[in-house]
């Protein structure tokens, strides 16, 4: 169950669509997106997983040096697909903030069963569409979100980790953060043991916007530069492919996985299917 803090955070965003009002009925966008998910140039398994639907797209990056990451990550984008939908504005931020909950109880019931599973844990970064142009963002861990808008690349989400927290007290900059040599251990994740401590925020959403959701191999090998660069033009078939690229090359060690997605007016074209890629896709849990 959500602690009290986190309910009444969504009891203040859902304040702010009750006063608009629209949220229900308004207008919608969907989204056309593509997703790449590659084990990379040295590691042996791929312990990320990744949703691209019209409505949903979401990251989960299995918790390196834990035991199964990739089921923890198969997990959490599994539950979260169900989401994919039509999902109306006053319901958005219950509905993607249980389905969260709800995949790190899997997760907590899975490791009761199987003892082996202890230990596992996964990040996620989530994106869901609604009706009155808005759009949630549920994030935990160190994946990332970004938003492209007339040119402007915006981090949509702040890292659970230990680097960002010594950047936001001051402690270092953001260019020691960087090549931090803990950059990479993460303080929060899914981890089915109690309430999953996540990051929740609504956006309204543009048509023409361009979002992307990302594992680490692909953020932390590049900037928001070089990231704005690679999104900013063609498909997202071809951003995806840039990004993925360009993170090769640049060294990424780790997995590699990134989801981006077109906000466009109206209903998802019928030829356009959802897309699972990574640990999930051979999933059979
Ligand atoms: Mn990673």
């Amino acid at each position: 169950m959500p602690t009290l803090p986190e309910v009444q955070k969504l009891g203040e965003l859902l304040k702010s669509y009750r006063r608009r009002g629209e949220a229900s009925t308004g207008p919608r966008v969907s989204l056309q997106s593509a997703a790449l998910s590659d084990v990379g140039l040295v590691r042996s398994n791929n312990e990320d997983s990744a949703y691209a639907g019209p409505a949903l797209v979401a990251v989960a990056d299995g918790v390196g040096g834990h035991a199964y990451g990739e089921v923890a990550s198969s997990v959490a984008i599994t539950t979260l697909s169900a989401l994919d939908g039509d999902i109306a504005g006053d319901e958005l931020v219950y509905t993607l903030a249980n389905s969260v909950q709800a995949a790190n109880e899997r997760m907590g019931e899975l490791i009761a069963e199987r003892p082996e599973l202890h230990g596992m844990g996964t990040t996620l970064t989530a994106l869901l569409c609604s009706t009155g142009n808005r759009l949630a963002v549920a994030h935990i861990g160190d994946s990332r979100a970004y938003r492209l808008r007339d040119g402007a690349l915006r981090q949509l989400t702040t890292d659970h980790t230990l680097v960002q927290s010594l950047v936001s007290a001051g402690s270092i900059s953001a260019e020691e953060a960087a090549t931090h040599p803990r950059r990479s251990l993460i303080l929060r994740a899914l981890d089915g043991r109690g309430a999953a401590h996540f990051d929740l925020s609504v956006l309204r959403v543009v048509p023409g916007d361009r979002y992307v959701v990302c594992s680490d191999g692909i953020s932390d090998v590049l900037t928001d530069d070089e990231i704005a660069g690679k999104l900013g033009m063609g498909s997202p078939v071809d951003a995806v492919a840039r990004l993925a690229v360009s993170a090769l090359e640049a060294g990424s060690s780790d997995n590699l996985t990134c989801v981006v997605a077109d906000a466009v007016e109206g209903r998802p074209e019928p030829s356009t299917s959802p897309v699972s890629v990574g640990a999930v896709a051979d999933w059979h849990g």
